[in-house]
C-alpha cells in the first residue's frame, strides 16, 4: 500500500512474525504502515501524518510503556491514539497502561482477521478501551 495523507500507522513491534501479521491485516485494510521494532525506534519515528500508533509492550531496550510515555511528552503527540498490544495478563495492568498514556489495548495473541475490528472499536470508543 502506498503511502498517502490519512493512511499512515506507526507499528511498534519486534517480533517478526507478529509484524508480518499486523502489517498484513493494516494493508488488506488499507493502511500504509511504518514498522519499528525497539521503542526508541517507535519513538524516533513518530510523525504527525500518522492516524494511530500500535504499539507492542515487551520490546527490547526502553518498553512500550516508557515509548507511549516518551511519545506523550512530545508538543503536539497529546492525543494520537495509541493502542497497546500486550500479552501480559497481570492485574493492574490495565491501569499500568492508561497511565501511560495509551488510548487502548488488545491481547496477544490476537487474531489477525479481527484485530481491524478491535482497532476501530478502540478508535471510535476511546472511553471503553479495553478490548480482547
Ligand atoms: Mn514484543
Amino acid at each position: 500500500m502506498k503511502e498517502g495523507l490519512n493512511n499512515t500507522v506507526l507499528v511498534v513491534e519486534d517480533n517478526p512474525n507478529n509484524l508480518r501479521l499486523i502489517t498484513y491485516a493494516l494493508e488488506r485494510a488499507g493502511y500504509h504502515v511504518i514498522a519499528a521494532t525497539t521503542g526508541e525506534e517507535g519513538v524516533a519515528k513518530v510523525t504527525e501524518k500518522q492516524l494511530f500508533i500500535l504499539m507492542d509492550i515487551q520490546l527490547p531496550g526502553i518498553d512500550g510503556l516508557e515509548a507511549t510515555r516518551r511519545i506523550r511528552a512530545l508538543p503536539d503527540y497529546a492525543d494520537i491514539p495509541i493502542i497497546a498490544v500486550t500479552s501480559y495478563a497481570m492485574r493492574g495492568d490495565r491501569e499500568k497502561l492508561l497511565a501511560a498514556g495509551c488510548t487502548g489495548y488488545f491481547e496477544k495473541p490476537f487474531d489477525p482477521l479481527t484485530i481491524i475490528d478491535q482497532i476501530h472499536e478502540i478508535l471510535r470508543d476511546p472511553k471503553n478501551p479495553c478490548v480482547s
